[in-house]
């Protein structure tokens, strides 16, 4: 069975060629897959979807590390020819075709080949089901190194031609650059999957032609990868604006797409190099315009963005970062450690419970802030594992200080990342299983957001943690979202009030008064009120009058390792 689908469907509408292949047993395909062969510069293939077995041409196994021309067990034997960095992506991508999800490939990645040198491919297919039941991926395979230098789906010369024009330009006369533009095509990938490939053909070509008749003729224009574009002007002179391109090219684009009545409906957004083209490479060209043409896409598409050295620094950074995080994560977190910060009684100040808050100490980067790494790992979901460890820690020191303290309680910080990206109850389960602790020495923290109210999974998630008796907290209320009403629905043990919101508070009467009020509104939906953030005495005598249940701050106690938490907090506990 191939990427373990078998429920492979049949392709959707007809394209050209697809109705006729699905009259024809494999056989029959393969032997006019051989004749067209003959007389292609590309490598035809054919994937047995369900068999995992591969056909595949005699040419190809000379350039690649393929022993034959029919390969049984293909999702393996490719991982001897796919660079292993799009492995993954690759077999994703087939795995969609397989399970049905799309209908067609459409990747370009590389492959090494059999004297070991990198070698991009453009591997692109369709899904046909043939007359005798085989589910096949279909199509061609092209070296893209070989490929000539020009692209005829768009008349534009290709990233190859743009290298060698940029180096030289670079070389020679730099400060003749104006500006270098590149464009993408927004959700390019979802056209090409929704109206297929030869649509996706046939708007890379308008597109192309918007841009080309929006510049002057001697200015460079080239096709990239898959949906995005370059322009290099280098010949426009000072008053080339290329805010204005980008403006009347999206006019263009517009009127194409007024012209086609909406029925394939596109925007574009870009990446504008605008100065400091001295000493640089083409490839620098291409990543900072990359990044550029990205942050366009980060800030909601359907824009251009300028590039800003500054933003690509930090941005070079947050990727170190993500790597060193990965491989401390990898070394059993290596540099990681839970630190605990006292939760007292308001009224008694006894110690009933800790919040565990994350540390990571790096080694090329020191002591990192949680408001700096946990972002990167909730986008890059090393949250994921890395949740996981500070639960189990976390559940086994509570465990341990309940000895001392029974009515002890540890409070977990959550990501929405992990309730919708893992199988966050299973973990729970089986963390309460392992260390062995009552479900309700758990507190589970998720911050306040619009979310709450709407989200199925995290409705899902209230409801098991209250079938499992496991106790939720919502954190840092009053910063954000902040709504009355969802309070009741949710029946949250504790309501964090935080700091900024308890600072306010000290500020102005008016403030106070209102937290009074929220607090007995909270009690009187049968929540307790814990405030966060104290941390001077005077702070505490004003804000105990408001009423709160539980009190965290500095003044109690500030995060530290369970050993120094242990020694303070539990075994001098009076
Ligand atoms: P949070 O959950 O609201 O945690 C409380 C934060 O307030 C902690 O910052 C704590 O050190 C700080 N704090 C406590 N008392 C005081 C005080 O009296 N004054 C002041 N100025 N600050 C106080 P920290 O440890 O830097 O954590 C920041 C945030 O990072 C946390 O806010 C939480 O949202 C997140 N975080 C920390 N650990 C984890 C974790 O394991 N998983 C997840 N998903 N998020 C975590
Ligand atoms: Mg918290
Ligand atoms: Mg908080």
């Amino acid at each position: 069975m191939f990427f373990g689908q078998e429920n492979v469907t049949k392709t959707g509408k007809g394209r050209m060629g697809e109705r006729d292949l699905q009259n024809m047993s494999l056989e029959q395909i393969k032997s006019y897959m051989d004749v067209l062969q003959k007389s292609s510069e590309a490598y035809l293939f054919i994937l047995d979807l369900v068999s995992d077995v591969y056909m595949i041409p005699e040419k190809l196994t000379e350039r690649v590390d393929l022993p034959s021309t029919r390969i049984e067990n293909c999702t393996e034997a490719l991982k001897a020819v796919i660079h292993p960095s799009d492995y993954n992506m690759v077999v994703e991508d087939i795995t969609k075709c397989a399970s049905g999800e799309q209908t067609v490939h459409d990747l370009e990645y590389r492959w090494m080949s059999r004297d070991n040198r990198v070698m991009w491919i453009s591997c692109r297919g369709t899904v046909v089901t043939g007359a005798d039941g085989h589910k096949l991926l279909v199509g061609k395979i092209t070296e893209l190194g070989r490929k000539a230098k020009a692209d005829n789906v768009t008349g534009l010369r290709r990233e190859t031609r743009f290298r060698l024009d940029a180096e030289e330009i670079l070389r020679d006369r730099p400060e003749s650059i104006r500006y270098c533009m590149r464009i993408g095509i927004d959700n390019f990938k979802e056209i090409n999957e929704k109206d297929g490939v030869e649509a996706g053909d046939e708007i890379l070509y308008k597109m192309a032609k918007c841009i080309t008749d929006t510049v002057t003729e001697q200015v460079d224009v080239y096709r990239l990868v898959a949906d995005e574009f370059m322009i290099l002007d280098a010949v426009s002179g000072p008053e080339a604006d290329p805010k204005r391109v980008y403006k009347q090219i999206c006019s263009k684009v517009a009127a194409v797409v007024r012209e086609n009545d909406y029925s394939k409906f596109y925007t574009i957004s870009a990446g504008i190099l605008y100065e400091n083209f001295a000493g640089k490479s083409s490839d620098e060209l291409m990543r900072l315009s990359e990044f550029a043409l990205n942050e366009a896409k980060r800030n909601g598409k359907n824009q251009m963005a300028l590039f800003c050295q500054e933003d690509y620094n930090q941005y070079l950074k947050q990727l170190d970062i993500r790597k060193e995080l990965r491989r401390d994560i990898a070394n059993n977190f290596h540099g990681f450690q839970v630190y605990y910060q006292p939760i007292v009684n308001a009224e008694t100040y006894r110690v009933v419970g800790a919040e565990a808050l994350l540390r990571w100490n790096s080694e090329k980067y020191g002591n990192v802030s949680p408001a700096v790494m946990i972002p990167i790992m909730e986008e890059s979901g090393l949250i994921i594992p890395v949740g996981r460890y500070v639960l189990w820690e976390a559940a086994g020191m509570c465990k341990k200080w309940q000895a001392v303290i029974p009515e002890f309680h540890v409070n977990v910080n959550l990501s929405y990342v992990q309730v919708h990206k893992s199988d966050l109850m299973n973990d729970v389960e089986q963390c309460i299983k392992d260390v062995g602790i009552a479900p309700d020495s758990l507190v589970l923290e998720l911050t306040e957001s619009g979310y709450i109210e709407t989200d199925n999974r995290i409705q899902e998630l209230f409801r098991d943690l209250k079938e499992k008796k496991v106790n939720l907290a919502i954190d840092d209320f009053g910063t954000g979202y902040s709504n009355m009403r969802y309070l009741k629905e949710i029946e949250a043990k504790t309501i964090k009030l935080d700091r900024s919101f308890v600072l306010q508070a000290l500020q102005n009467e008016y403030d106070y008064t209102i937290i009074c009020h929220l607090i007995n509104m909270i009690h009187s939906v049968g929540s307790n009120v814990c405030m966060e953030g104290i941390e001077y005495s005077h702070e505490l005598e004003k804000m105990k009058q408001a009423g709160p249940d539980l009190i965290q701050g500095f003044l109690f106690g500030r995060p530290a390792p369970a050993e120094e938490f242990e020694e303070n907090f539990i075994t001098n506990s009076p």
